[in-house]
């Protein structure tokens, strides 16, 4: 067949839905982020945001601050205000049938990373502007570079943007933030984020210590009651997408019993973890992430606030 399984699968009127209820949960999400203000208050009013409106959510919100670049979410009954030193990145997507949203903008509080923030936002507009088919991913990711170091940072050498699929938010091409000499093409149809995080450290980010992102990997006979209520809830509303522990508050309430249950479910292989990846030099970090379709001349937006 002519064409490429991406191109005749696209609803792309459908894409275009969730992205722009993406890009409105983010502006809502960002007017909301004020120093004094809860995390856990953030989070929970951003998420029915979209839920309201009929929109389940392609993963929780990240609210990342400071080194911490991705992956951060509260935790049940997290007491954590934002401060007026707060670099916060915010990362959200909304979904529906599948269609996944994923977007990212950087709310600098303290007044004192703008230009971090802003050479994030010329990285991701440089790589848009190159983003066609045909175009290799190290060549956006020596733009991506190149933008950053000329702003006087680094670029996150291992994070990066990605291919994104009907029900599955990572797949296929990885979108370099550096010449990483990978030759892959985009192709026409694909669907791919790009997101540059820019630091003032050594452009590395690690697993952190605490977590409160998982997906559903299997099904397992578990023994204790609460990991099996746990893990029902789990494949009942969850079975696809990220969740966070505190979605599942609803049916233990203590915080203790909770993520004992959480902790019993990743050691038996049934969740998988999304651990805080923080930046290794304990450098700032902002990030700026857009969605699009990759077409023949250039690429057509679905999500960028
Ligand atoms: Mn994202
Ligand atoms: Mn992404």
């Amino acid at each position: 067949m002519e064409g490429h399984e991406h191109t005749h699968e696209l609803d792309i009127g459908k894409m275009k839905l969730v992205g722009s209820a993406t890009i409105e949960a983010l502006r809502y999400a960002k007017s909301i982020t004020k120093p004094g203000e809860r995390l856990l208050d953030v989070a929970e009013k951003s998420e029915r945001f979209l839920r309201d409106r009929g929109f389940d959510l392609a993963f929780p919100i990240n609210l990342s601050i400071g080194s911490d670049a991705a992956h951060y979410t509260p935790s049940y009954m997290e007491d954590r205000v934002f401060t007026a030193e707060d670099v916060v990145k915010l990362d959200f997507g909304a979904a529906k049938d599948g269609i996944l949203g994923d977007c990212a903008v950087t709310v600098d509080l303290s007044g004192k990373h703008l230009k971090m923030v802003e050479a994030a936002e010329k990285a991701l507009d440089g790589a848009i502007s190159m983003a066609k088919a045909g175009v290799k991913v190290r060549e956006i990711g020596r733009e991506i570079n190149r933008v950053v170091s000329a702003a006087g940072f680094r670029p996150i050498q291992n994070l990066g943007g990605h291919g994104i699929e009907s029900g599955d938010l990572h797949t296929g091409a990885f979108v370099p933030n550096f010449d990483n000499g990978d030759d892959t093409e985009l192709e026409e149809g694909m669907v791919i984020a790009i997101e540059p995080f820019v630091t003032d450290g050594r452009g590395v980010v690690s697993e952190g210590g605490s977590c409160e992102i998982y997906d559903f990997v299997s099904d397992v006979q578990i023994r204790s009651r609460d990991a099996r209520d746990i893990l029902a809830e789990i494949m009942g509303k969850y079975p696809s997408e990220p969740f966070a522990v505190r979605w599942l508050s609803n049916v233990i309430n203590s915080k203790f019993r909770l993520y004992a249950a959480i902790s019993e479910l990743v050691k038996a292989g049934a969740i998988n973890p999304y651990p805080v990846l923080t930046e290794l030099g304990g450098g700032t970090v902002a990030q700026a992430e857009a969605e699009m379709v990759v077409q023949k001349g250039g690429c057509e937006i679905i999500a960028k606030v």
